[in-house]
């Protein structure tokens, strides 16, 4: 049950089912197509992430289409593979072939898509076609889902006209279609409820996002016992998009109660690998899997943020798979400094505090959003720093390039004494670590037992953690750096563990 609470809504409805249609009508999102080894990959995400059917495609559209499906149909995925059709044989016989488990089958319900798909027919024609079909996709052993597309634009007593002769023909369950995403979600209830009174079987509804109400229609749906709802991740899909399956679940299930098969922890991993693939950047405002869903700007707030995280957060970031960030204002300073550290419980002399300052201000000037993570990794860095050095850097140059092998010289002082050394190495990191071995070697036989690297946030410009151990005779330091440049933060943790053992 949720962590927190809120005014939940109660509802008769307790679970539903998911068709993810991220690979077809997400696919059909202007500027994305996906190869068939990606879609497979998100399909298996898909699968992973819980959604009890997975439109994978539509088999008649493309042979790669069909490819993919075929692929994703052997994979032996829980979720039932479905294929999207018309009311036309050679598209159930194109998913029938891919061998998909079922077929999502528009046949259309409205007048402006009805004259489009069939000119001069009449509503019966789309009767009579769709009873053909149902007969034919169950005759070749396929579940059917027969939807009514644009059906919130049409006349409802043909759409429930429509459905009572889908159900006689044998169909397994019925979508109404809001195609162009015009509904409200009070219209969204009432019709609903409606079309249950009248069918029986299993109900879904397919929402677009034109007016922003794809989540807030779909719930409306599901409250008035509709049994399925179909989303995308990311809310991919025409236009502007479908409804977003994140956001779907996490409102059902915190603010109505209602769950569905989602494994949520992987919300966000799903989000990334799509938004990865389909190269549709996530806006960082999009709930739930966007950027800045769970970070927040120190300043004011951060006291009382990090006395409880329940003041400026609905949920908390681990229940969808994510990580609290917090990023530092643009004035940040010693009040945010001092909250991380009496957090982690550190204390640093006033030398040690001008160096975190320093060095937070470093990647700020650089126009880089300082995070928690790095001013961690920062704090930890500085206070491992001694006071007094025995080994110091005063000058490295590093020659590197294609076709060259890397060089590094070094300018060291050690207990006093200048020493300078050069030498090459298979990167400018080795190159370096090794000039400053050969320079030290007189000094001491130091091995390096570990060498570790880490990107604290994404990006080129990234503040980079390096974290050396560094063995003497029997002993091994362990020591880090952290700058936003590899080759320093490199040389700057070997240092310091040298420092360590000397
Ligand atoms: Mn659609």
């Amino acid at each position: 049950m949720p962590k927190f609470f809120y005014p939940v809504v109660i509802c008769k409805t307790v679970q539903v089912k998911i068709l993810d249609t991220t690979l077809r009508d997400g696919e059909q999102t202007p500027g994305v197509s996906l190869s068939v080894e990606q879609k497979v990959m998100i399909a298996e995400a898909l699968d992973n992430l819980g959604v009890d059917i997975i439109e994978a495609g539509t088999a008649i559209a493309s042979e790669g289409d069909f490819q993919a499906i075929k692929e994703i149909s052997q994979r032996g995925l829980n979720a039932e593979i479905c294929s999207f059709a018309r009311i036309k044989k050679e598209d159930i016989d194109a998913a029938a072939d891919a061998n998909a488990d079922s077929i999502f089958m528009v046949a259309p319900s409205s007048d402006i898509h009805i004259n489009a798909k069939f000119p001069g027919k009449s509503k019966e024609y789309v009767i009579e076609k769709s009873i053909e079909a149902i007969e034919y996709a169950k005759e070749r052993g396929l579940i059917v889902e027969f939807g009514a597309e644009d059906a919130s634009r049409a006349d409802l007593n043909f759409v429930i006209e429509l459905f009572k002769r889908a159900q006689e023909a044998k169909a397994d369950r019925i979508t109404f279609a809001d195609t162009v995403g015009v509904l409200s979600p009070e219209k969204m209830e009432e019709t609903v409820r409606k079309i249950k009174a009248e069918v029986k079987l299993p109900l879904a509804i397919h929402c677009h996002d034109d007016f922003g109400l794809a989540t807030a229609n779909t719930i409306f749906g599901i409250k008035a016992g509709a049994e399925e709802f179909h989303g995308t991740v990311n809310g991919l899909g025409e236009r502007a998009g479908n409804a977003a399956i994140e956001e779907v679940v996490i409102a059902l299930e915190y603010l109505y109660g209602i769950k569905t098969k989602i494994r949520k922890e992987k919300l966000y991993n799903t989000s990334k690998l799509v938004e990865k693939l389909s190269r549709v950047v996530v806006p960082p405002n999009k709930p739930i899997v966007g950027d800045n869903a769970f970070t927040h700007e120190s300043g004011i707030h951060t006291s009382a943020l990090f006395r409880d995280f329940k003041s400026y957060e609905p949920i908390s970031p681990e229940v969808v798979g994510r990580k609290r960030v917090i990023v530092l204002g643009k004035h940040a300073g010693r009040a945010s400094v001092e909250a991380i550290m009496n957090e982690l419980g550190y204390k640093a002399t006033p030398e040690q505090m001008k160096e975190i300052l320093a060095r937070i201000k470093e990647i700020g000037d650089k126009g880089k959003r300082v995070t928690d993570a790095d001013v961690r990794t920062i704090i930890e860095t500085v206070l491992q720093i001694k006071r007094e050095k025995k080994v110091k850097l005063e000058d490295l140059a590093i020659f590197s390039g294609k076709n060259v092998m890397p060089m590094a010289s070094v300018k060291l002082r050690i207990n006093g004494q200048e020493r300078i050394e050069a030498a090459v190495g298979l990167g400018p990191v080795d190159a370096a670590i090794n000039a400053i071995r050969r320079a030290i070697k007189e000094f001491a036989d130091i091995k390096l037992v570990s060498y570790h690297v880490d990107a604290i946030t994404g990006g080129t410009d990234a503040l980079v953690d390096v974290v050396v151990q560094l063995k003497k005779d029997n002993k091994i330091v362990t020591a880090r750096g952290a700058r936003t440049d590899i080759i320093m933060a490199s040389v700057e943790a070997f240092i310091e563990g040298l420092n360590m053992l000397f």
